[in-house]
């Protein structure tokens, strides 16, 4: 078995805050004289009995962790340490999810806050020799016409290199707010050529991943793994090509699935989708993006060349150039390419609850 933190991959799915590890958290609640609950920094705050987890356990969480984000170095700091983590886990290709609403308080609005951001992304790319790009992301929780002047924003920065908004999100509880509403702001998004990759199908069902299909047209979908509980639905995603950033970790976290074994990864493969996966919130659930894959391996029975192709998955999914992704897919044959490695980690360590 060969090392899965040196299989190049692309990382498609990691929010901004959540992307912390709990060291970070706690440095900046430190510099901020912030007190945060405690199961934010004693590690593993939704190891909790499957019924106690959820949304609201984790939205509260989150709140806490996001109150502790409050400056331009803080923010920085968030860019440049994802980028770092994500690097060391062969990640070629970042695309970060951020809501820049929160962090304009502190920096004088929402335009600097992207600015930063993009700022960032790009010292970080250069520093940590990776490609980091950003999707800016709208909120369900907030009106549409937020997600409007959110996606006009973004458009500015469009592009899809390192320090460039590649695409636009709409994030936060998925049972909140009226999807078709937020038509409008995607339509925008896309006319400017930025990737649509809203969330849907983790906490709804079948019924929600076919109303974002056909009301956001997305390119890429924020899980989606509950599209495989209805054949047509998956049948839907598979033939419009739209990939699936599913994130094991925060299905168990969020008490979705009750472990990582009945995420249907193997389901949506076999039936043809483009599957991406990632983190979502390592400072929520508890791992990183190289524990998604070796979830696949140990949960699923991926094998060496099937990690490979979900990896090639994932750089096609993403919005880098046709030149980076040659040269990433190139990386990847590389990797499979060399012979196994005798009594390698078998990644026992990895995703168990999430
Ligand atoms: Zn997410």
């Amino acid at each position: 078995m060969r090392d899965l933190a040196t299989l190049p991959k692309a990382h498609l799915h990691l929010h901004f805050t959540g992307s912390m590890d709990v060291p970070t958290l706690r440095d900046m609640a430190a510099r901020h004289g912030i007190r945060v609950p405690a199961a934010l920094v004693d590690d593993d705050p939704l190891r909790v009995p499957a019924d106690e987890r959820g949304w609201f356990r984790f939205q509260r969480l989150y709140d806490a962790a996001r109150a502790c984000v409050r400056s331009e170095a803080d923010m920085r700091q968030v860019v440049d340490a994802a980028a770092r983590a994500d690097a060391a886990e062969g990640s070629v290709r970042l695309e970060m999810q951020v809501d820049p609403t929160s962090y304009a308080p502190f920096v004088g609005g929402i335009t600097p806050a992207v600015e930063i951001v993009l700022d960032a992304a790009r010292e970080a790319s250069a520093a940590h020799g990776l490609e980091v790009a950003v999707v800016v992301a709208a909120s369900r929780m907030r009106h549409p016409l937020d997600a409007r002047t959110l996606a006009r924003l973004a458009a500015r920065y469009a592009g899809e290199g390192p320090g460039e908004v590649v695409g636009f999100g709409l994030s936060n509880d998925e049972r909140h707010g009226d999807t078709e509403q937020f038509a409008a702001a995607f339509r925008i998004a896309r006319r400017a050529g930025l990737a649509a990759v809203p969330h849907g199908g983790e906490l709804l069902g079948p019924a929600h991943v076919a109303t974002v299909l056909e009301s956001l047209h997305p390119d890429r979908l924020g899980h989606g793994v509950r599209a495989s509980e209805d054949p047509a639905v998956l049948a839907d995603v598979v033939e419009r090509g739209v990939a699936l950033e599913v994130c094991p970790a925060s299905n168990v976290g969020l008490g979705v699935y009750e472990d990582v074994a009945e995420v249907p990864l193997r389901a949506l493969v076999d039936a043809g989708a483009t599957v991406a996966l990632g983190a979502d919130d390592p400072l929520l659930f508890g791992s990183r993006l190289t524990a998604q894959y070796e979830a696949a391996r140990t949960a699923h029975g991926f094998s060496d060349a099937e990690l490979a192709d979900l990896a090639r998955a994932s750089v096609r999914a993403s919005r880098a150039s046709d030149a980076s992704r040659a040269s990433m897919l190139a990386r990847i044959d590389e990797w499979i390419s060399q012979p196994e490695e005798d009594g390698a980690e078998t990644g026992e360590e990895s995703v168990t609850n999430g």
